[in-house]
């Protein structure tokens, strides 16, 4: 038994002896306690033969440095292969002994089972490991102080953030002298000094629910900071790059409030801005205005040019009307081609006009698109606003009884609200509502007048004219209704009954007379070809006994679709004429474009006919129709003279209160039958 005094080792479990050659010569009668292992079966063996990892040689090498040179080594530890099968982790102390002429002959020691402590500091070792790339995969740069404000902990996306090396911020500095790092390397702009940047700090951590602070770097990213004491002194502070997330809330408020395509405000934005002006001209007395603005003929350019065009005229129309108005008024897209404007600050109304004026100049200029000259117009409804008004809605709806004004009086123009055409557009939306129900009871019917032979009086056709018997409000004029048919589509099943229903009266007639149907720019787009085809085949009226009659303005929305529809149906033999000859602009081109059969000239030139240049154009009109081959059909004719002075002009065929105004299909009827009879 060896001396053990100059081991403290109380605590060991243990006492062990090699000889020179290092195999065990001697162990304590309590190791087999520990080793599971009678003494007599370890004697002679060495240590490394009765561990489980014998083969690691980088763990084992230090302890044979040690063994080499003979040095004493402390609380080696190492797996032991315990018989019954379950891992123990074993430490070891030893010291060399020497002969007494100072050979070595071996060592002697102690040893310990540390199997608890050892899965205890793995477990550790694990936590710290996890932690460690918990820190270091954080998106947030974090520092951790104690409480003397000394850094015990950073992770690497903090000097990340601040763009530092790991060398400029190590643990021990006060956070006071970190501060200054960052200002040395220039990291803040110069508005803040250290001192307001400790102290913001300080009075963070005293918030008992901080919240982050925002703080603006020299390079321009944002970073929220945010300090937090811990519960056992301390502190921490995190760093997050906000730059991103701040640019995407930007972004996102921006569109919440804007228009996608055209970058415009859009309705919500508006209403704010209109707010915003009925505020201040609450204070200040001086008006503003709204201006409902909606294009025409886009939807013809949308559908037969496509989309992608359609939404370039839109941003071309959203630029030009920007570069009209002033800084300080909102243009916004609140509809597919419907565009409001708050102007505010006006020094008069009238001012309001004026750049009402410069918008429609500006918006009907041609614009080049896709290789094709567009032109579109701007109707606009406008109201003028003062400190008596105090809803946004009603001034909305003003400008859009305004609007509605505009386009009735035909378009690429404004017009201003005045009160009683309030009331006049409070009927008209009120009819639209009641159209639907008068279609379904059957309120309309048709009413016919003849075209008579210039010369002779004899009946060529009758114009089928629509009638609204309504329940209320008694006949409505289709100069009233028409246009609330063509704004609500409803005029496309409206124009398909009439079309059906005049076909089937005109079978009543001698074969010759022809009935003519007045059909409306919408019904093109609308399946008018299929109409029409319905109508003769389901009544059985031969196509040429059909005339329809079209405006200019059907031409001049798709010119080319409508073109094509209308060769198609004078191919089947439809008659084709041209309906109010005169009052559009442009009446000399189309008839070269399309080969009309005939030619309706307006009322308001017969009206005027007595005056030489009412006369003039008749006679101009006459000549071109003859040279082009169509019939000239007067329309309006109310009085013996103006008949005489029509016929004079060389008008072919006459229609009129004259001869008759339009009749129930029984006078019709009686009307041929009298005039052949006069005939006899
Ligand atoms: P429009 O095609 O020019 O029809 C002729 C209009 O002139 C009719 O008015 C007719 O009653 C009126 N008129 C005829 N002779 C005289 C006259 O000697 N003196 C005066 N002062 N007026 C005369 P109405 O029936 O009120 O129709 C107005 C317009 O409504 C029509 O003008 C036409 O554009 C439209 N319309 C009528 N029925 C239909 C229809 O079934 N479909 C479509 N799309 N439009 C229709
Ligand atoms: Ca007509
Ligand atoms: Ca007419």
């Amino acid at each position: 038994m060896s001396p053990l005094e100059d081991f403290a080792e109380i605590g060991s479990d243990w006492f062990w002896e090699t000889d020179a050659v290092l195999s065990f010569s001697y162990f304590s009668e309590s190791t087999k306690r520990f080793l599971g292992r009678e003494v007599a079966e370890l004697i002679g063996l060495s240590r490394k033969a009765i561990a489980e990892n014998a083969d690691d040689k980088a763990f084992w090498q230090p302890y044979a440095d040690d063994l080499q040179a003979h040095r004493p080594f402390r609380d080696f530890a190492y797996p032991y292969g315990h018989p019954d099968g379950v891992t123990r982790w074993l430490s070891v102390s030893g010291r060399p002994i020497f002969s007494q002429d100072g050979c070595f002959i071996g060592y002697r020691g102690v040893g310990r089972d540390v199997t608890a402590e050892h899965k205890t500091q793995e477990a550790l070792s694990e936590q710290i490991r996890r932690c460690d790339a918990a820190l270091e995969n954080m998106t947030q740069g974090l520092c951790m102080f104690d409480a003397a404000s000394r850094l015990v902990m950073v992770n690497r996306r903090y000097y990340d953030i601040f763009g530092l090396a790991a060398s400029d911020i190590i643990i021990g500095l006060t956070h006071r002298e970190i501060v200054k790092k960052l200002f040395q390397a220039g990291c803040y702009r110069g508005e803040i000094t250290i001192d307001q940047l400790c102290e913001r700090t300080t009075i963070s951590l005293q918030d008992e629910h901080p919240v982050p602070s925002y703080r603006e770097l020299a390079d321009g990213r944002i970073i929220a900071a945010s300090f937090r004491s811990m519960t056992g002194g301390g502190w921490v502070a995190t760093f997050e790059d906000f730059t991103e997330r701040r640019r995407n809330e930007a972004r996102i408020a921006h569109m919440a409030l804007h228009d996608t395509l055209t970058g415009l405000p859009n309705r919500a934005l508006l209403h704010d801005r209109l707010s915003q002006a009925i505020a201040r001209t609450t204070r200040t007395h001086s008006p503003f205005a709204v201006l409902m603005c909606d294009l025409d003929r886009f939807k013809a350019v949308n559908d037969s040019l496509g989309h992608p065009v359609g939404d370039a005229l839109l941003r071309v129309v959203a630029e030009r009307m920007q570069a009209v108005l002033r800084p300080y008024d909102t243009v916004a897209r609140i509809g597919g081609d419907e565009f409001a404007i708050v102007l505010d600050y006006l020094d008069e109304p009238g001012a309001a006009a004026c750049l009402a004026e410069r918008l429609i100049e500006a918006v009907g200029k041609p614009v080049c698109l896709d290789e094709q000259t567009i032109e579109v117009g701007v109707s606009i409804g406008l109201a003028i606003a003062d400190e008596n008004d105090q809803s946004t809605d009603d001034l909305f709806k003003r400008a859009d009884i305004a609007l509605y004004e505009a386009k009735a009086a035909g378009r690429n123009t404004y017009r201003e609200f005045c009160p009683n055409v309030g009331n006049r557009i409070a009927t008209r939306s009120q009819l639209g509502l009641d159209m639907k129900e008068a279609i379904r009871r059957g309120e309309f019917h048709l009413v016919y007048q003849p075209i008579v032979e210039a010369t002779t009086g004899a009946v060529v056709s009758f114009e089928a004219l629509m009638r609204w018997q309504h329940p209320l409000q008694g006949t409505i004029s289709p100069s009233e209704f028409i246009p609330l048919a063509e704004e609500t589509g409803l005029i496309v099943p409206l124009g398909a009954w009439a079309l059906q229903e005049a076909c089937r009266e005109a079978l009543t007639w001698p074969k010759p007379i022809r009935i003519g149907v007045n059909v409306s720019a919408v019904q093109f787009r609308r399946g008018l070809e299929e109409a029409v085809l319905s109508a003769l085949a389901t009544t059985g009226l031969p196509a040429h006994r059909l005339k329809l009659e079209v405006t200019e303005s059907v031409l001049m929305q798709d010119a080319d679709g409508v073109l094509a529809c209308l060769h198609r149906l004078r191919a089947l033999g439809v008659v084709i004429a041209l309906d109010d000859f005169g009052t559009g602009y442009s009446s000399l081109s189309y008839l070269r474009r399309f080969p009309f059969d005939k030619i309706k000239i307006d009322r308001s030139f017969i009206r005027d006919i007595a005056d030489p240049d009412a006369a003039a154009i008749v006679r101009a009109v006459v000549g071109i129709g003859e040279r082009l081959g169509m019939g000239i059909v007067a329309e309006g004719v109310e009085t013996v003279d103006q008949l005489k002075l029509v016929r004079q002009e060389g008008c072919t065929q006459v229609q009129g209160f004259l001869f008759s105004r339009p009749l129930l299909p029984g006078d019709a009827r009686a009307y041929i039958t009298g005039t052949q009879a006069a005939a006899a």
